[in-house]
């Protein structure tokens, strides 16, 4: 355990006045991440679901209204919410299947290696997914325990693990988030002495959907409303738990889902959903409480990214920061209500390797596009990353379901975002660079309407 004086060395009096009565232990962790969830499907971002204990959390912590996932499928966002990273960095351009035997990159460092080479006891509960093979496994990725499915629940076979072991096969559905619940409060109990990591990834509400007897038939938002319930319980637990352990004072606890939703499920009025680099494709709800250093009932519509979790988890907890230079910032001036808004670089969003688009202040600038959706079959010729005729350019204040493209208007804006792109990816891997330059040649029919899935060149 870091002793007190050296965690307020290493944090230095950048924490200023919000650590003056600062708990005589370092801080826990806890980071609840739901699996497709969309932006629109919390009770305080404005859905019917009934999301009692996730509104209070918001009530009495920050909500942020612009968070984004660094990715819109499972894999690649949560390789960036553990590493501070780009998922094409790391090594997860895209979702891990059972038939692939690797993973994130085993030269990478997790949130959980710097947490636990600080003294925190560390435990997974949920989906994984970067990586089911024993190197990448949890337990071999900073984590001291692992409990959960190693990926998606659609996918074949569907173990349940303790750790490295198979416990149950198929893993029963409907039992899954009433028992990682159980298993986070038995962690919670037996860490209550000692800081702790507790990453909380649900299954659901990835398809298929299931929920226990106690909340099916219960929402009237169908089994997707039942799930979310269920998991809002979930989370009422672990916040009571927290209380009744005497850690509630000691506690950041963060919550968000990994992308946007699939076929069911509400992004709000964003447009786009999982899959999709439009904003419902990686605009998650972001709620963070910690009593006393995060004020109680602001909103944020500052652009976070899920890349800031890890630069900010370190800064809070003093942990080592890897050698490898991190693509998330800072944001606890945000989340402490010390700043309104942070300047930060262009934020890039992929598809694969594909550079599709990205986000500069309230802009969002379109420039290459697949020829169908993702999860299409593929149309002839194949599914290509296809250079757009007009980069298309929106204005996200104004216009946030990104439905009127004002490019023409603003070339000064088009013109610094592509330049910050172009300096930012001549630092990605030889995939990307490879992949950014076929997009180059390979452009789109010039009659593509705007916003349309682009048409090959004839
Ligand atoms: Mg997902």
């Amino acid at each position: 355990m870091i002793h007190r004086r050296a965690f307020l060395k290493s944090t230095g009096a950048a924490l200023g006045a919000t650590l003056r009565a600062a708990p005589a232990r370092l801080p826990n962790i806890v980071f609840i991440l739901c699996d497709d969830l969309g932006y629109g499907d919390l009770g305080c971002y404005g859905s019917r679901i009934r999301t009692p204990n996730l509104d209070r959390m918001a009530a009495e912590g920050v909500r942020f209204t612009n968070f984004c996932s660094a990715d819109p499928v499972c894999s690649p966002s949560r390789a960036a919410l553990l590493t501070g990273r780009y998922p094409t960095r790391v090594g997860v351009p895209r979702v891990l299947f059972p038939r692939d035997a690797g993973g994130l990159n085993r030269d990478e460092t997790t949130l959980a290696d710097v947490l636990k080479a600080g003294g925190y006891r560390t435990m997974c509960i949920g989906k994984w997914h970067l990586g089911h093979t024993p190197p990448y496994l949890p337990t071999s990725r900073g984590f001291d325990a692992y409990f959960g499915i190693p990926y998606s629940n659609d996918m074949s076979p569907r173990p349940l693990m303790r750790d490295t072991q198979v416990i149950e096969q198929p893993a029963r559905l409907e039992t899954l988030t009433r028992r990682y619940t159980e298993e986070a409060l038995g962690f919670l109990q037996k860490s209550a002495r000692e800081p702790f990591f507790l990453y909380l990834p649900h299954t659901f509400p990835h398809i298929p959907l299931a929920a226990s007897e106690r909340f099916r038939g219960k929402s009237a938002e169908g089994l997707y409303g039942d799930v979310v319930e269920e998991i809002d319980w979930s989370v009422g637990q672990v916040l009571r738990a927290l209380r009744e352990n005497g850690v509630d004072q000691d506690t950041l606890v963060m919550f968000s889902s990994d992308n946007g939703p699939w076929y069911q499920g509400s992004p709000g009025r964003l447009r786009g959903r999982k899959g999709t680099t439009y904003e419902g494709g990686i605009r998650e709800p972001f709620l963070a409480r910690w009593p006393g250093k995060i004020p109680a009932g602001p909103v944020s519509d500052a652009l976070a990214s899920m890349m800031d979790v890890f630069p900010t988890v370190a800064r809070l907890t003093g942990a080592s920061l890897p050698a490898k230079p991190l693509d998330g910032v800072d944001i606890w001036p945000l989340l402490a209500g010390e700043k309104e808004s942070i300047d930060r670089e262009i934020l890039l969003y992929f598809d694969n390797w594909d550079l599709q688009c990205a986000r500069w202040r309230n802009w969002k600038l379109h420039i290459a596009r697949h020829n169908s959706a993702a999860y299409s079959p593929a149309p002839p010729g194949g599914r290509h990353n296809l250079l757009l005729p007009r980069a298309e350019l929106y204005n996200l204040a104004e216009d946030p379901d990104e439905s009127y493209d004002v490019a023409a208007e603003n070339s000064a804006v088009v013109a610094e975002m592509e330049r910050r792109i172009r300096r930012l990816i001549s630092g990605f891997p030889a995939e990307v660079q490879q992949a950014y330059a076929e997009a180059q040649s390979r452009k789109a029919d010039p009659a593509t309407p705007t916003g349309a899935y682009p048409r090959p060149q004839p």
